[in-house]
């Protein structure tokens, strides 16, 4: 039979806050959630966990991660390297999605769908966009429409850049044209058919997007930007990007350069949004684990480079939580359930009977990820891996 856990009087975090409750895991789904669930007098073998000193929780869901590495900025040393899996499960991510960046040329599509299956194998949920920083964008099929509608793993598309010195500099036209096939490959293969744009400090910041939507059936919810924290200007633009009704992501991974040169911590760009009274639902933070984080200087050298950490996403939350007073199920739901319904992934992002049993343990007094397990399965345990990838 299934292999049966249950986890006894948490604090569960759905991500709403539904107080004390007991849940039941059956293998990789979640069976049951009720104030009191008991293995009554039967003799199934069955783990009981003792959760009274902890929220229980959504496995995080990372929507934006470099799985396989990214970067060369500064030269073929400066690729940086893959992740490998416990990088994720000691993180508390779950479900992540995988993505190429600037270099779409030495990374690529088989690449990332090599290592989404391997992830996949070991342990967590993934899912990867197709399509490349550059446009026209790499895919596997010949069009972006075929990818999303013919490959299980493709949901979106992306990161394609704009207002940045290292995007291909697209029109108008060729970012009309990603999105209307995303569109109608999203709608063919019930995906979510998501354009993830990456937003570089160009001063045109949330223009192009704007602009390409103007004048066509498109949809501004179509695309879903990310690193708006990266200043104050491109901040406010994702501001009014969100009061048009889209979608807007914080990146949680930075430097202690960048912050000194104008980026916002997402965590305090997400105490700015949420006091402007934008919804959660509207707002993601992911880590771009795994991405150099160049530093160029006003003229574009390169001064150094540094690497993305998956580990920055629940760092965010704790932040948020603990420094800005943003509530935590609030903060969680940025992590959890938002980017979950964003991207179209309907068994994530939330504690509910029949969807996966993918969970957290978090520290009530500290907010510290004491243990995870995805799709059922136990991978970490008082903050320790006990299951870890191939190679590790
Ligand atoms: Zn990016």
């Amino acid at each position: 039979m299934l292999p049966l856990k249950l986890f006894k009087n948490a604090r569960l975090l759905s991500p709403n806050d539904l107080g004390r409750q007991d849940l039941l895991v059956a293998g990789n789904k979640i069976a049951a959630i009720a104030p009191q669930l008991s293995q009554g007098d039967s003799n199934f073998p069955i783990e009981v966990i003792d959760a009274t000193d902890f929220y229980l929780t959504p496995g995080l869901v990372d929507s934006l991660v470099h799985f396989i590495g990214g970067g060369g900025e500064g030269g073929f040393a400066s690729r940086t390297p893959e992740m490998m899996l416990t990088d994720a499960t000691l993180a508390g991510v779950t479900t992540a999605i995988g993505v190429l960046g600037t270099d779409a040329t030495t990374r690529t599509l088989s690449n990332l769908l090599a290592k989404a299956w391997a992830l996949e194998t070991e342990g967590i949920s993934t899912w990867c966009h197709t399509g490349s920083y550059q446009v026209p964008c790499r895919t596997l099929l010949g069009s972006i429409t075929d990818d999303l509608i013919l490959i299980d793993k493709f949901i979106g598309v992306g990161e394609i850049a704009i207002s940045d010195h290292r995007s291909s500099q697209p029109t108008l036209e060729e970012l009309r044209k990603v999105a209307a096939q995303a569109r109608v490959g999203g709608m063919l293969a019930g995906k979510s058919g998501i354009v993830s744009v990456h937003v570089g400090s160009g001063a045109s910041l949330l223009e192009p997007l704007h602009q390409a939507v103007a004048g066509t059936e498109l949809s501004l919810r179509q695309f879903y930007p990310t690193h708006i924290n990266r200043n104050q200007a491109l901040l406010n633009a994702g501001f009014a990007f969100a009061a048009a009704g889209a979608v807007i992501d914080f990146t949680t991974s930075t430097t202690s350069y960048d912050l000194q040169h104008g980026e916002i911590a997402a965590a305090e760009a997400l105490a700015q949004a949420i006091n402007r009274g934008i919804c959660s639902s509207q707002l993601t933070m992911s880590s771009d684990g795994n991405a150099s984080l160049p530093i160029f200087n006003s003229s574009g050298q390169l001064l150094g480079l540094e690497v993305g950490k998956i580990s920055s996403l629940w760092q965010s939350v704790r932040s948020a939580v603990l420094d800005w007073q943003v509530p935590l199920p609030t903060a969680l739901a940025t992590v959890t359930s938002s980017p979950a319904n964003i991207l179209g992934l309907a068994e994530k992002g939330r504690l509910q009977p029949g969807l996966d049993a993918d969970l957290l343990l978090i520290r009530c007094d500290d907010l510290v990820i004491d243990s995870v397990f995805a799709k059922g399965k136990s991978l970490v345990r008082s903050g320790k891996a006990v299951v870890k990838g191939t190679f590790e």
